[in-house]
């Protein structure tokens, strides 16, 4: 940003909109090269960079992953502040339709390659709440899941053997979920506005 505009939005106030990408997410094609897609593949699968959004009750299960008892981080395993610097989105436990709208933000917020955790069985059928007037019963209708872990709550060890299960579809190939996001876009910002009443989201906000 030079002076000058700098100058323009300090005259004429800060504008939110302005500042939001609105270009609809790209399918991503895999490298070519074998040999290359193959290393890709294995770097991304050991280099998994986590949100954890704690959405319900189940997330509480995600903090004995860092300690020494279960310490994911000699899997390549670690949090991350921001969605800007995390490849793996857990959603753990129920989602508000109130939170879904964070949620949904948070996702396109994170850049290319990214994943999905569906964690506990909120996440897959709406759990405990299904009948709730104010949560969702199926995530992946609102974004791409790449794996579920079911279990109410599910334990460490179903949360390890969850990211074992995403790693081997990384190194596979097979955790398309981004690029079913770029290719069905429309299907879920269709769903997403049926449901969140007081849209007030750009199309596209990373
Ligand atoms: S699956 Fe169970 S532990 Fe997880 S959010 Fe739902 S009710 Fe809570």
């Amino acid at each position: 940003m030079d002076d000058k505009e700098l100058k323009q939005i300090m005259e004429e106030g800060f504008n939110a909109q302005d500042y939001f990408c609105d270009a609809r997410p790209r399918v991503v094609t895999p490298v070519a090269n074998k040999i290359v897609r193959k290393f890709y593949n294995w770097a991304q699968a050991n280099s998994l960079w986590i949100l954890a959004f704690g959405t319900g009750c189940g997330s509480i299960e995600l903090p004995p992953l860092y300690t020494a008892r279960y310490d994911v981080s000699r899997y390549g395993i670690f949090p991350r502040p921001t969605p800007r610097q995390a490849g793996v989105f857990i959603i753990s436990g129920y989602l508000s339709v109130k939170t879904l709208k964070r949620v949904i933000r948070s996702y396109e917020q994170m850049q290319n390659p990214k994943f999905v955790l569906g964690l506990g069985s909120c996440t897959v059928n709406g759990g405990m709440y299904f009948d709730s007037y104010n949560t969702i019963n199926r995530l992946d209708y609102y974004l791409p899941v790449d794996v579920y872990i079911a279990g109410c709550m599910p334990r460490p060890e179903a949360l390890i053997a969850g990211f074992n299960e995403l790693k081997k579809m990384i190194k596979q190939g097979k955790a398309e979920g981004a690029n079913q996001y770029a290719e069905n876009f429309d299907w879920y910002k269709a769903n997403q506005k049926k449901i969140i009443k007081d849209w007030d989201l750009p199309e596209y906000n990373w």
